[in-house]
């Protein structure tokens, strides 16, 4: 079987079974992983070693904190205002689909938030950069690098003009390299290509430490966190060392460029054989700003047949393919852990799908 679901997501196979290796006793210290004190020395050694394997795979320059929080990329819909609005009261939002869209609504609680472009009826294309209407006072630039449930994903790296940018990387992060030092922070919840859900990995530059709002409530906030190493309370343990095992997998298997060059190759193979399909399958996203990570289409726009494809998809031992509910139609989510072969194999089953309707 392949799971193709969007999130919490499928993790390395290998990771899976040293998981269950070492469950009942983490590294000869009688303890499992999930009853270990957060102020052992072993766990200690845990966040710090996950710390310096993500420094080393996105090379993340020693200007920036590299946080574990929780509340999930939703919790960060809430974090990044509370912390970052506090200096000029307004912020800019590019909204790409709906996650963007909901960080916008939420971070109306905390000061004046501004979309940069009109939102569209519906979401498949990123507006033009030479439109954006940019605020010099803005404390910050918002956008979502990857919409995980329309499939839009920005190729490119918003210009601000100097003021601080933020990007929710919640669906693909650790998917290809990123030049971190564009970012005034970088958001993501692990469940999609980092490790399991309860952990949010947290990228944020020195200087934006210090503007959080009064109210923002400890758990939240980037700085008692920057400042106890992730450890201002008990973390999700867990999540955190699963984590680490995940970053061991990408350092083994050629890091976050060959992460890039598997995705190109697994989402080019979906969008050629759906662009090849004469209609049967259909994309509504622009072919500029396809994801690599997700890829949403219609199977001849009729809830029926997408019906019959999910069916027979499972049948084969596709799992995981139904779209988001907001959205409809079918979606695969194709992160790191999915092999190349294993889209080949689905993309097989899509074209006899075709064959035979
Ligand atoms: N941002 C993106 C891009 C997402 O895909 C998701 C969830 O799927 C979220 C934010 C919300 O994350 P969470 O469910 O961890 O709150």
């Amino acid at each position: 079987f392949v799971y193709f679901g969007a999130g919490p997501a499928k993790l390395p196979t290998t990771v899976l079974e040293r998981i269950q290796g070492e469950l009942l006793d983490l590294g000869g210290s009688h303890v499992s992983i999930l009853e270990m004190s957060h102020r052992s020395p072993e766990f200690m050694k845990i966040v710090d070693d996950t710390v310096a394997k993500a420094r080393k795979l996105l090379n993340i320059p020693d200007n920036y904190q590299v946080l574990f929080m929780q509340g999930g990329g939703t919790g960060q819909f809430s974090g990044v205002p509370l912390n970052l609005i506090g200096r000029t009261g307004k912020a800019d939002y590019i909204v790409t689909g709906s996650w963007s869209a909901k960080a916008a609504k939420e971070a109306e609680k905390y000061g004046q938030p501004r979309l940069v472009a009109p939102k569209p009826a519906t979401f498949g294309a990123i507006p033009d950069p030479a439109s954006w209407s940019l605020d010099p006072e803005a404390s910050y630039v918002y956008y979502c690098d990857n919409e995980t449930v329309e499939g839009v994903e920005f190729h490119f790296v918003p210009e601000t003009n100097g003021v601080p940018l933020v990007a929710d990387m919640s669906s693909n992060i650790f998917s290809k390299p990123i030049d971190i030092s564009k970012y005034g922070l970088i958001y993501a919840g692990a469940q999609k290509n980092i490790g399991p859900a309860g952990v949010t990995i947290v990228i944020v530059r020195d200087d934006l430490l210090n503007h959080a709002l009064p109210i923002t409530p400890n758990v939240l906030s980037y700085k008692v966190m920057a400042k106890e190493n992730s450890l201002h309370n008990t973390p999700p343990c867990f999540a955190i060392y699963a984590v680490g095992l995940v970053f061991d997998w990408i350092l083994e298997n050629g890091g976050v460029e060959e992460m890039e060059r598997r995705a190109i190759e697994k989402s080019d193979l979906l969008y050629n054989l759906i662009d090849k399909s004469n209609g049967f399958y259909t994309s509504v996203v622009d072919p500029s700003c396809r994801s690599r990570m997700n890829v949403p289409f219609r199977v001849k726009k009729d809830e029926k047949v997408e019906e019959k494809f999910l069916k027979e998809a499972k049948a084969a031992k596709f799992l995981g393919l139904k779209g988001h509910r907001s959205v409809g139609g079918i979606r695969a989510s194709i992160y790191n852990a999915i092999l190349p072969e294993q889209v080949s194999r689905l993309g097989s089953f899509i074209e006899e799908f075709a064959a035979n309707n």
